[in-house]
């Protein structure tokens, strides 16, 4: 019961990693609320109060939380991808995908910090995207700003006693990268020294620790959960040609 009595509301739980999360959390003895864009969840979650809202919405944020006396985390996970390249980018695609990955979350850390007492604990959802050049260049550079943003409330917050940290999914099996093609997971799991891909159970417990009080001095730390895809800076095809043996 690591977040036993806290109030932690988690953005896109409807499906994928958050609703992994705010399950573990409702486990973990937290009053979880979920949001998403759905009306209702993909999958049950059990002891998770769930409501409609686009993390874009201000308005609908404030409505959120006026009902709520104090909030002592927030996910921050609410994401979407477009996979377009360069050449063939559209700048409105490219503010679309800001707005949520990036303004989404101004929006949440503003509406919650009204109601959110010392010690609370904000969690950003990045990703291996955030770390490297990753090909979707839209996605990538909201990811990059999302760091920046997620630095930047580190240093702001910490005064309050609040602690704000990112986590850096790689492949993880959900429905957004189930909307890749067959070959952007293999070059994930070439790219991957665990040579496999990752579960949203693999990323639950690390967004659970650093929302508990276990985590009461990690601030401003970002933490890959990636299969030690970023750790190798790019090499994995040198080492994996030259090995002998294993
Ligand atoms: P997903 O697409 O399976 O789930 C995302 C959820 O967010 C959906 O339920 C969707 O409805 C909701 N959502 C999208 N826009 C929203 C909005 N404006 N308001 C409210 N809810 C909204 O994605 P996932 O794979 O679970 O990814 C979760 C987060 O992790 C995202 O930020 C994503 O960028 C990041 N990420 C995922 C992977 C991966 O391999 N799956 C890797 C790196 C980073």
């Amino acid at each position: 019961m690591r977040v036993a009595g806290k109030v932690v509301i988690v953005t896109g739980a409807g499906r994928g990693q958050a609703g992994a999360e705010a399950r573990l959390l409702a486990e973990e003895g937290a009053r979880v609320i979920g949001v998403d864009l759905d009306p209702s969840p993909a999958e049950p979650l059990p002891g998770v109060e769930y409501a409609r809202l686009d993390v874009t919405d201000a308005a609908g944020w404030s409505a959120l939380v006026s009902g709520l006396d104090r909030v002592d985390g927030l996910v921050a996970n609410a994401g979407i991808t477009w996979r377009a390249r360069l050449g063939e980018v559209d700048p409105d695609d490219l503010a679309r995908v800001h707005d949520v990955n990036v303004g989404g979350v101004v929006r949440a850390i503003q509406a919650v910090l009204p109601v959110m007492p010392a010690g609370g604990s904000i969690v950003t959802v990045g990703s291996v995207a955030a770390l490297t050049g990753h090909y979707p260049v839209a996605y990538t550079a909201s990811k990059w700003s999302l760091r920046g943003l997620t630095r930047a409330a580190c240093l702001e917050l910490g005064a309050r006693g609040i602690r704000v940290n990112a986590v850096h999914p790689g492949y993880i099996e959900t429905p957004m990268t189930a909307s890749a093609p067959a070959a952007f997971r293999e070059a994930n799991i070439a790219e991957t020294p665990l040579r496999r891909t990752g579960t949203v159970d693999e990323v639950a417990p690390l967004v659970v620790f650093l929302l508990s009080d276990d985590a009461s001095f990690i601030t401003g730390a970002e933490i890959p959960v990636d299969g030690g895809l970023t750790a190798h800076g790019g090499v994995k095809s040198i080492s994996d040609t030259l090995r002998k043996g294993f």
